[in-house]
Order: C-alpha cells, then sequence, then structure tokens
C-alpha cells in the first residue's frame, strides 16, 4: 500500500508486526502492521471501541486514516473504521540482515560461467538443464559459504560484489581465461583472493541464498567481535 499523505481515508490488508505498550488511556492498541510493499505505525483508539488485534496475524483495515507523527507516516483506527481479520497470510518485506563472517568454502560452479540466453540459468558445458544446447552467455559469480562462527549462510556474490572485492570484472575474468587458455583460472584466483577472508556481507534471505547486496572486507577481528558483530540491520 502506497501511503504518503496525512488525512486520506484508507482501506489496507496487512498483518500485524509487533504491538507495543501503550502509556495513553486514549490509546487502545499501538505497534507496526505491514505488507510486501513496507511496515508502518497503527494506532487503534481506545475510542474507536475496536477488538484487538494479535501479534502474526493480518488483517483488513478499512476506512482507516492516515495521519503523520514526528515525520513518520501512520494509520489510525477510529470509530467508523473496521477491522476484519483475513484467513490469508499477508507476506512481509523481505528482511536485510547483515552477516560477518569467514568464507570458508567457494563451490566448484563459480568464476567465469555460461548462462542460458532464454532462461538466464547456469550452463554445464554449453547445456542448459531446461533449453538443452542453446545460446550461453558469460557471467561472473561466486557461490559460497560463509561461516559467523554460529550459522554457515550459503551466498551468491555476483560480477559487482567480485568486482568491488578483486578488481576482478567480466572482462578481466574472460582475460585471465584466455591468457592461461583455462576457464578454472579464473575459479582459481578468485579462491586465492577470497577464500578463507573475512566479509561483511549485507543482503536478504531468499530460499536457501542469502542473495548478497553489499560486500566488503573485515580486516584484523577475533572471533567474539564477530559474533558481537551479527546482527540484524532492518526490521
Ligand atoms: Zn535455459
Amino acid at each position: 500500500a502506497e501511503i504518503t499523505k496525512p488525512g486520506q481515508w484508507v482501506s489496507l490488508k496487512a498483518k500485524v508486526v509487533q504491538l507495543w505498550d501503550s502509556s495513553s488511556p486514549n490509546v487502545s492498541q499501538v505497534g507496526l502492521i505491514g505488507d510486501e510493499t513496507g511496515i508502518i505505525k497503527f494506532v487503534i483508539w481506545a475510542k474507536s471501541g475496536k477488538g484487538e488485534v494479535e501479534e502474526g496475524k493480518s488483517y483488513l483495515f478499512r476506512n482507516v486514516v492516515t495521519d503523520s507523527f514526528q515525520g513518520r507516516m501512520q494509520v489510525n483506527i477510529n470509530r467508523y473504521s473496521e477491522i476484519i481479520e483475513l484467513d490469508e497470510d499477508i507476506k512481509l518485506p523481505p528482511r536485510e540482515i547483515e552477516v560477518v563472517g569467514a568464507l570458508v568454502a567457494i563451490q566448484q560452479n563459480s568464476g567465469l560461467i555460461q548462462r542460458c540466453t532464454i532462461c538466464k540459468r547456469v550452463m554445464t558445458k554449453g547445456i542448459c538443464p531446461i533449453h538443452g544446447k542453446v545460446e550461453g552467455y558469460d557471467d561472473l559469480r561466486v557461490k559460497g559459504v560463509l561461516d559467523d562462527g554460529e550459522n554457515f549462510y550459503e551466498i551468491i556474490l555476483n560480477e559487482e560484489n567480485i568486482k568491488a572485492l578483486t578488481g576482478i570484472d567480466l572482462e578481466k575474468a574472460k582475460k585471465i581465461a584466455s591468457e592461461r587458455l583455462d576457464k578454472n583460472a579464473v575459479l582459481s584466483e578468485l579462491k586465492n583472493k577470497l577464500l578463507g577472508r573475512y566479509l561483511k556481507v549485507r543482503g536478504t534471505k531468499g530460499g536457501r541464498y542469502l542473495i548478497v547486496n553489499e560486500v566488503e572486507f573485515i580486516e584484523g577481528i577475533d572471533k567474539s567481535a564477530i559474533d558481537k558483530l551479527i546482527k540484524e540491520v532492518s526490521l
């Protein structure tokens, strides 16, 4: 839902993300609700006489009023509003997390790879698993395992991430491969530069993989410091 202006009557489907304690007798409930597009504060006024919402449940909030409080948008539920519990589970925005850990493994299908021009899947020896023998294009990626001392994270670094860390972009990778007459030379080079190094990675969890948005090297930290550095950076 797009909420940008105060004083608008809107209806929205959202999940209750969090309930806060309220010290005000005028407030029945206050907290956060959200859908795929974002999270917003909500207030149910005591005077509205509306039933209580529960954390983790999804509702249709009908005829609620947008408001701006201390520069942030919120929605207010008043006596003209309706709150209807939904059977569906409203999805929240993907959570971005930050992990600091050592890159303990780089998988074999990393480095200079070929992707299918139709579906972008990685091809093996010129064969797409879906489309068979088709035209491919070169790409650079690293599939690796990051260990933060507590968990393993499977991460995928794209060309941009790899370039930021190693200075090797797709053009340079192709040059390395052609100079040494070996595609695997790129993988060896990347392993030399990345394996065992500490990385700070910021990304979103998509299935089993952590899709990396930003990555940088971390130098000279011990394990207890790493543990402390693990934190969630946003809701
Ligand atoms: Zn394909």
